[in-house]
């Protein structure tokens, strides 16, 4: 099976980054990557979600062609452009009543929640932040500041306090992970942290890198009270399964919740480096004094979102995330029946995870491998998890029943293949 791969390509193997595959893309056209080996990959990752539209698209495309020829474009003049206002006003749209006050453009996740972070203490004058575990809110050093993932512990702001995510898989039902985890918080609150002093909770309305975790219904709304209760700002970080991609535009719908900050990311500009945070005046003004960067909202980026955000719209992609989604999560139900690795399936729209657990513990080589063997056949992927044993499917918005069939035939192969240590 080793002869499916040409070569390791230079061009991928003299870069300092994480990379899963062995290869350069050299093209793409909606959910399909083109290798520099001309094979034809399906993409079920999509850039770690940031390909919303897949690739290629002809209307992202064509706002960056126009924007890079346009003349409000040609100064790239930070913020002050014709598209990064109609950007801020299309995305204050787009969140509840009580965050539509300003907005922040960044150029990642990663800065987005950064700034957050610092805007919120400054604002509230509260030294405290609480997050979950295992949340991952970038990989800057500001934004791992307030991030639970294993991957960055170093970096943890002194004023964060983790608490647990509910796991209905590990927690053995929804409703035992909801009480643990809210018992936990009341405790916390009643005998270790004055709920006064913490500023803001960042939440995650889908675990995405911490294993593609859903919540128990109510949890969310429990955590709100809470909040309300003791004036804590909730911030919810929609980077990886906002616009759209849960079957929602936004992914805290489904809990039904009203976050006072929304920060968005990665699918926000199909690709391009955009973030924005969408929060009240009174705090998002405090970005001003610290968070100047020289390119953000610049024109190109910003068209780029316009764009996605328009093509969401117009091509109803939220209603194919929830619909295809839900084609996608029963298929991957059926495998599950039939692949004993499989441990749990969960997610929401295109927004999925698939567990694999072997003798009752966390399958993480199991879980390499087979993103490594679908790869061999043709299909991208990648894994989470705090456990590293999760597979994380976040495909185009766009994908179609078709390809989300053809997808699930070549996962149901590679983990045959693994489980018969044909790989
Ligand atoms: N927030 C979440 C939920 C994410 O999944 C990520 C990235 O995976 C980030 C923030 C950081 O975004 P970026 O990688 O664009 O900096």
């Amino acid at each position: 099976m080793s002869g499916l791969y040409a070569r390791e390509s230079r061009s991928v193997s003299t870069m300092a980054h994480l990379r899963f595959f062995p290869q350069a893309v050299v093209g793409g056209s909606g959910a399909y990557l083109t290798g520099d080996d001309g094979r034809k990959l399906l993409d079920f990752a999509a850039s770690w979600g940031a390909a919303s539209l897949g690739h290629s698209h002809p209307a992202l495309r064509e706002a960056v062609n126009r924007a890079l020829s346009d003349q409000a474009g040609a100064s790239y003049l930070s913020t002050a452009n014709e598209p990064s206002v109609l950007l801020a006003e299309k995305l204050l749209s787009l969140v509840p009543e009580r965050a539509r006050g300003r907005v922040w453009f960044g150029h990642s996740g990663s800065d987005a929640n950064e700034t957050v972070a610092r805007m919120v203490v400054a604002a509230t004058g509260r030294p405290r932040i609480l997050a979950f575990n295992g949340a991952y809110h970038g990989g800057t050093v500001g934004s791992m500041a307030v991030s639970g993932h294993p991957a960055q512990q170093g970096a943890r702001a002194k004023g964060l306090t983790l608490v647990p995510y509910p796991n209905s898989y590990a927690a053995g039902s929804p409703e035992a992970a909801k009480d643990a985890a809210l018992a936990h918080l009341e405790t916390l609150f009643a005998t270790e942290i004055p709920p006064q002093e913490v500023a803001a909770f960042f939440i995650e309305p889908i675990q995405s890198d911490g294993g593609m975790l859903v919540p128990p219904d109510g949890f969310f709304k429990h955590v709100e009270a809470l909040c309300r209760t003791h004036g804590i700002l909730i911030v919810s970080d929609e980077v990886k399964v906002g616009l759209g991609r849960s079957g929602r535009f936004n992914a805290f719908e489904h809990c039904d919740i009203e976050p006072d900050i929304v920060v968005f990311g990665k699918g926000l500009g199909g690709g391009l480096p955009v973030s924005a945070v969408v929060g009240p005046e009174a705090i998002l003004n405090h970005a001003v004094a610290f968070s100047l960067q020289t390119v953000h909202g610049n024109p190109v980026c910003a068209a780029a979102a316009l764009a996605v955000l328009q093509t969401i719209e117009r091509d109803h992609l939220v209603a194919n995330a929830g619909r295809t989604g839900r084609m996608l999560r029963e298929a991957l139900d059926r495998l599950a029946a039939r692949h004993p690795l499989i441990g749990d399936v969960r997610g929401r729209g295109l927004a999925l995870g698939v567990e694999l657990v072997a003798d009752g513990a966390p399958a993480a080589r199991q879980t390499a491998l087979t993103v490594y063997r679908a790869f061999q056949l043709g299909l991208v992927l990648y894994y989470v998890g705090v456990n590293s044993n999760v597979l994380e499917f976040t495909p185009p918005l766009t994908l179609t029943k078709a390809e989300a069939q053809e997808g699930v035939a070549i996962l149901d192969q590679a983990l045959a293949d693994v489980a018969a240590g044909r790989v």
